[in-house]
């Protein structure tokens, strides 16, 4: 695999290095169909795998984050990281460290960043997606409009994929599992094994049409 671990480990985030190295697999695979897609880049680890895997098929990614953090990254909250907050607008923004890494893993020329809302990108978004992975904001409302917006781009055989599932509330926020489930009740798309919280689903083929069984 043609990641630098080193780079990886100076790449602030949130992502296991296990979950990162399955992202690289299955986007590997994906994106000799078609570009791949990210919502929530934060700064740039799991952009570096799906990125990776991409130029190694000449792929690109986009990568949709308005770049001004989760509920759970602002001031006074629990991963709030004050090396991520700038001072003269009083807000967060993660797109300068973002574009470092971008710049230190030579993906400038493979990945698209989209700095708005992911509901925003989705507005007029019409091209089929080999790969989506959803790790934007963990609201249920947020989590649901992710699902909502996206899903359906995802091409025939494409992966959705779907970070921080816990099936335990005990064990983290629901929101992400919820839209996990939704997406195996639309009947669109069949489960494969999960990598710790990584939940992977596979769009099932079209349907054969009555004219051409
Ligand atoms: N995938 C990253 C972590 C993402 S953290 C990693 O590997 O480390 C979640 C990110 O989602 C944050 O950067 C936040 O700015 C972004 N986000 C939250 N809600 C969003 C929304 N509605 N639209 C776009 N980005 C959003
Ligand atoms: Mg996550």
């Amino acid at each position: 695999m043609s990641i630098d671990s080193s780079l990886i480990k100076r790449i602030k985030g949130f992502l296991d290095e296990e979950e990162g190295r399955r992202l690289y697999e299955i986007a590997l695979t994906a994106s000799i169909k078609g570009p791949c897609l990210e919502i929530g880049g934060y700064c740039g680890k799991s952009t570096v795998y799906i990125g990776a895997a991409c130029k190694e098929n000449r792929q690109i990614l986009f990568s949709v984050d308005h770049h001004r953090g989760s509920e759970e990254h602002q001031p006074g909250q629990e991963y709030f990281d004050a090396r991520v907050f700038d001072p003269k607008a009083n807000r967060v923004d993660t797109f300068p460290a973002f574009r470092k890494t971008l710049e230190l893993a030579q993906l400038e020329d493979t990945v698209i960043p989209i700095v708005c809302s992911s509901e925003l990108a989705a507005r007029c978004w019409t091209t089929p997606l080999s790969l989506i992975f959803i790790d934007g904001g963990h609201s249920y409302k947020a989590a649901y409009t992710d699902y909502s917006a996206w899903a359906g781009h995802v091409m025939p055989e494409g992966y959705l994929l779907i970070h921080d599932i816990f099936e335990d509330p005990a064990k983290g926020g629901q929101a992400p599992y919820r839209i996990y489930k939704l997406a195996l009740d639309s009947g669109l798309f069949r489960p494969h094994p999960k990598t710790k919280t990584l939940g992977v689903l596979q769009r099932n083929p079209c349907p054969a049409s009555p004219s051409n069984p």
